[in-house]
């Protein structure tokens, strides 16, 4: 099974800060139609399409538990209706934790913030993915951290922080595009060829 792992601020909605409530989502047509060729083209028996998010603001105390699984219910729901019915997520995966800024029990060194690859490990055991044949689309370096660290061919886009964020010497993404939507042809074109 291949995973397709994806960030979820920066690549499938506009980056803001802290999105914690619909009035801050903006999903790029182009994003929903790149869901909509990734379903389309790999089968739910040959990949997954797996949002993996640092969602710390939940761990500050910036929402409650409740509030938080309002939205997302919301915010699936208006990625579904505003594609369509095209695009569809297989699982989603957030860290809450913050090891200095959480409140209460969130404040943990915990093993799922990214660039740790903890949400990628519990993905691979809960869909039996191959995470060497596995891809990963984020737009911080601490996600293409996370996905090398996982052993997956890690894509930076350039649609959230920016062209090419604080690249340093140690970590190199590898492939750099300019949103989901090309790097959704990539990682097609590569798994065809694989
Ligand atoms: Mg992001
Ligand atoms: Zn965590």
């Amino acid at each position: 099974m291949i995973g397709i792992f994806l960030d979820r601020d920066g690549v499938i909605n506009e980056d803001a800060e802290y999105v914690l409530r619909m009035e801050d989502v903006r999903f790029s047509p182009r994003s929903l139609d790149a869901l909509a060729l990734l379903n389309q083209v790999l089968p739910r028996d040959e990949a997954r399409v797996i949002i993996v998010t640092n969602q710390s603001g939940l761990g500050r105390g910036m929402c409650t538990p409740q509030e938080f699984a309002l939205f997302t219910g919301q915010y699936f729901e208006a990625l579904r209706d505003q594609s369509g019915g095209r695009a569809r997520i297989d699982d989603y995966l957030y860290c809450p934790h913050h090891p200095t800024a959480g409140v209460g029990e969130y404040r943990i060194d915990c093993a799922c913030r990214k660039p740790k690859p903890g949400m990628l490990l519990e993905a691979k055991r809960r869909h039996g993915i191959d995470l060497q044949k596995s891809y990963l689309v984020g737009d911080r370096m601490r996600d293409i951290m996370a996905g090398q660290a996982a052993g997956c061919y890690s894509i930076l886009v350039e649609s959230g922080s920016g062209p090419a964020p604080e690249i340093d010497g140690d970590i190199t993404p590898d492939a750099i595009c300019a949103d989901l939507y090309d790097a959704t042809a990539l990682i097609l074109e590569r798994v065809k060829n694989s």
